[in-house]
């Protein structure tokens, strides 16, 4: 069975252009959704995110949106925990796809790391 985890050298999530995100102001309150933008660098990525490295810069403490957790998943999107799994699969791919491609490097990683 896959089993989801964050595939190191990827960073798509970080890609945080709001025009890629349509739906923001339906799962982040309003002062997330404040925070969210303050976030969006001029090229679209978030400015914690080093390019170079593909690291969060401030991992430790980055915001709830960013945290794949249960809790935070059943908040954001109604997802029960059970489900969560497949959901962050589903997530992490059409992230990946969005911004490096169906048949990029990142995506053959992320299939292979998970199991897809
Ligand atoms: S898209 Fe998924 S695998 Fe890639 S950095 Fe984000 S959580 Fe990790
Ligand atoms: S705070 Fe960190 S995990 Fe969240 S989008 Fe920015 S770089 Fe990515």
């Amino acid at each position: 069975m896959a089993t989801w985890r964050c595939v190191k050298q990827c960073g798509a999530c970080c890609q945080l252009d709001p025009a890629d995100r349509p739906e923001l102001e339906e799962y982040l309150s309003p002062s997330e959704l404040t925070l969210y933008l303050s976030l969006v660098g001029p090229d679209g990525w978030c400015v914690h995110f080093d390019q170079v490295n593909r690291e969060c810069r401030i991992y430790a403490d980055r915001p709830r949106f960013c945290r794949v957790e249960a809790e935070v998943f059943q908040q954001m999107y109604g997802i029960e925990p059970d489900d969560l799994n497949d959901f962050a699969i589903d997530c992490c791919r059409q992230q990946i796809e969005g911004v490096y491609g169906n048949r990029s490097l990142e995506m053959l990683r992320f299939d292979r790391e998970v199991g897809v």
